[in-house]
């Protein structure tokens, strides 16, 4: 056969794009070589409908002892006592969810998509949007912070049948016990989506949502630095204490509901290459190496901030709790998008966000968020975040003089040959 060099040449340019930039992408990192390769292998071949030990084709007994390590090891890390390893994607895990335990129609909670939620919590462009009813609840104006007493009082009101939490955007920790309680109130489930700071909560950084939320879903790529992909978890609740039923009235443990929600719910066989990544990634993720760089990822992004602070700019909520921040660029006068596309010909990638109470679109917006996971992942540490800050400030300042952006791309193409990325390919 051929080799397919058109697609073999631009994997080689976004290899240099990587290692030539400074990635502030919050929910992108760099996964170890070893997780790629256990990416790209004979797994990709194999047909594996079911579950380990329980499959619609021969031939799975050693594809089942890789998905059981993944299990396993994903039990170990969150200390769950349920997990499904086979959503594609973070988008297809809370998909599952909903259609384990949702009738078309229901009502969800979930943040709002233009205050950091994500648009799987009940985005009218999403399926969450379009099969179920959804309701939001919002951060404070003044503190940037989430509103309990507000999604308590919309919660009474609609009686949603689901509260999901989470956010795509929000850089404060979450208070699962009191979303449970409002929960509690109207016989809600409550989803934690913890695809952002899954790295922070395996290592004890965060709150962690397994004592109160029925459900936990998360992706693998995020800080967790695997392969992309999904996964639900469940903890104590997953006997199904609250005898939900299946569409034929039975009643099942709350896990094989989950399941069938995956496969056949919504996906065919699962991706078994892409599930032996996420072994490796989970194995990295036990060791004390992960436990490291999950501390820097706090120290970076608190550095940074404070950076960004006595600059003048202003980050919703005054700071971070987690691995990013969102920063408000009104009182600097440029949009999201603008900043984007100055940073990005700098080769400083950083994505454009709605912020609170936005005045302009989401293709436009108000703010950029900004996140440390793979620039940590690359080595960096505090002493690096304030000339990074330094960079981004004199961009934005002056974001039309293409001068300027020449010379901070070579400084930062320059200060990047420091951080070597898969130096062996
Ligand atoms: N949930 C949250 C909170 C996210 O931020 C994201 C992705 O950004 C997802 C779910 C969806 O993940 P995926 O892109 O893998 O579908």
């Amino acid at each position: 056969m051929q080799r397919d060099q058109q697609i073999f040449d631009l994997i080689g340019q976004e290899l240099e794009r990587q290692r030539h930039g400074i990635e502030l992408i919050a929910s992108e990192n760099f996964t170890s070589l070893q997780v790629m390769q256990a990416m790209g292998h004979v797994m990709t071949n194999k047909y594996a409908e079911g579950y380990p030990g329980r499959r619609y084709y021969a031939g799975c007994e050693i594809v089942d002892q890789s998905e059981q390590l993944a299990i396993d090891r994903a039990k170990q890390i969150f200390g769950a006592a349920y997990v499904n390893v086979q959503p594609h994607s973070g988008a297809q895990a809370n998909a599952a969810v909903m259609l384990a335990i949702l009738q078309p129609g229901d009502k969800i909670l979930g943040l709002d998509l233009s205050m950091g939620g994500h648009l799987t919590h009940g985005s009218s462009v999403n399926y969450s949007g379009k099969l179920y009813q959804p309701h939001f609840y919002g951060v404070n104006k003044e503190t940037g912070l989430v509103e309990y007493d507000k999604m308590e009082e919309i919660a009474n009101r609609e009686k949603p049948k689901l509260i999901v939490c989470g956010a795509s955007a929000y850089s404060r920790d979450w208070d699962y016990k009191r979303i449970r309680e409002i929960a509690d109130q109207v016989g809600a489930f409550v989803l934690a989506d913890i695809a952002h700071p899954a790295g922070l909560i395996a290592k004890g950084l965060l709150n962690s949502p397994f004592a109160h939320c029925h459900f936990v879903t998360t992706t693998t790529h995020k800080t967790l630095r695997g392969p992309r992909g999904g996964m639900i978890m469940m903890g104590a609740d997953f006997e199904n204490p609250f005898g939900l039923k299946t569409p034929k009235g039975e009643t099942r443990l709350m896990s094989s509901l989950i399941d069938t929600a995956v496969f056949p719910g919504i996906q065919g066989g699962p991706l078994e290459h892409v599930i032996a990544a996420k072994a490796v990634s989970f194995f990295e993720i036990l060791s004390d190496d992960y436990t490291v760089y999950a501390n820097q990822i706090l120290k970076n992004a608190q550095s940074m901030a404070k950076s960004f602070v006595g600059k003048g700019y202003e980050i919703i909520s005054g700071g971070t709790d987690n691995h990013l921040m969102l920063i408000d660029l009104r009182n600097k006068n440029i949009s999201g998008k603008k900043a984007e596309q100055t940073l990005v010909k700098a080769d400083i990638t950083v994505n454009k966000n709605m912020v609170p109470f936005d005045d302009k679109s989401a293709f436009v917006t108000s703010g950029i968020r900004i996140g440390v996971p793979a620039i940590t992942t690359r080595g960096m540490n505090e002493s690096h975040m304030g000339q990074i800050v330094d960079w981004i400030d004199a961009l934005l300042m002056d974001a039309d003089n293409e001068g300027l952006i020449l010379k901070v791309r070579g400084e930062v193409n320059t200060f990047m040959q420091q951080f070597s990325l898969y130096p062996e390919l």
